[in-house]
């Protein structure tokens, strides 16, 4: 599945190749290169010493669970620590990532929503606050961009101020495309470039085509999953949640086995340290 084209050496690109089959590996036949290899070099798995049963495991669990999958779950299911779980669950998140740069297209809905540091265990007094433009304090703002028939996009915003909000508008949307938003001030001015419908929410939620009912979809189940499978999301890692869901959201038209092959083939050409991860060096 990673080399539908061939197995290639990740180091030259050779093609001349000998399978040693009682290492499960390849050796590159270039006379310059005479590697060896095996299909976890090069991808998420690269200096893993957890087997490929229990990697295609968890990435079956991981692309096909509805709410996500806690990295306790993959501890108990595939009998490995519960830090090596989460470890390995994040690198597969990273292998999620949708990294295409084409515009959208059609018609657009724009939303953005705060997520709490901690979402179950949050205070009373913070639960239920919602603050246009900061979100209050704990939370992190959250960017939502959906083409209707289409797929979704979301990330972490510093703040949902017009500068950030046009910028991702504008990043992300082709010139023309119809938007639909709500009527927070910080989408005010892309008309522009855009024809931009709004629906006032103080007034009522579906105007005809004119709703942004696809992301608030998209925001509950996003938020089901957080509160069902994870007891705390730090802003630090709420991307990898999002990258996650999205995918997921993106693929729910596909069958399981479908998302999980997906899920194998991205995996080739990503890689990710322990110190990236945890912040002790920059990643991206
Ligand atoms: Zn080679």
């Amino acid at each position: 599945m990673r080399w539908p084209d061939g197995v290639t050496c990740p180091y030259c690109a050779g093609k001349a190749l000998s399978y040693l089959s009682t290492v499960r590996k390849w050796k590159c036949m270039n006379k310059t290169c005479h590697k060896q290899f095996s299909a976890k070099v090069g991808t998420v798995m690269e200096d893993s010493p957890i087997g490929l049963d229990k990697w295609l495991a968890a990435m079956w669990m991981i692309a096909n669970d509805k709410n996500g999958i806690s990295s306790y779950e993959i501890h108990r299911a595939l009998d490995i620590t519960q830090k090596s779980a989460w470890f390995l669950l994040h690198r597969i998140r990273l292998a999620m990532q949708n990294g295409t740069l084409e515009k959208m297209k059609g018609q657009v809905e724009a939303d953005e929503t705060y997520i709490g540091g901690l979402a179950r265990n949050m205070h009373r007094s913070e639960r239920g606050r919602k603050v246009k433009g900061t979100g209050g304090k704990g939370k992190v703002a959250v960017m939502g961009l959906l083409e209707r028939d289409g797929k979704v996009r979301a990330k972490v915003i510093r703040d949902a101020t017009s500068l950030i909000l046009h910028a991702e508008v504008r990043g992300n949307v082709e010139p023309g495309a119809e938007l639909f938003t709500d009527a927070w001030q910080g989408y005010s001015g892309l008309h522009q470039q855009f024809i931009h419908q709004v629906i006032n929410h103080a007034e009522k939620y579906v105007d005809g085509q004119i709703h942004t009912n696809g992301i608030e979809n998209f925001w509950s189940l996003l938020k089901r999953g957080i509160k069902g499978t994870y007891v705390s999301v730090e802003p630090f890692h709420l991307f990898r949640y999002l990258d996650e869901q999205t995918f997921r959201f993106n693929e729910r038209k596909g069958k399981d086995a479908d998302r999980f092959i997906k899920t194998v083939r991205q995996i080739a050409g990503k890689r990710l340290t322990f110190d990236e991860l945890t912040g002790k060096k920059t990643c991206h």
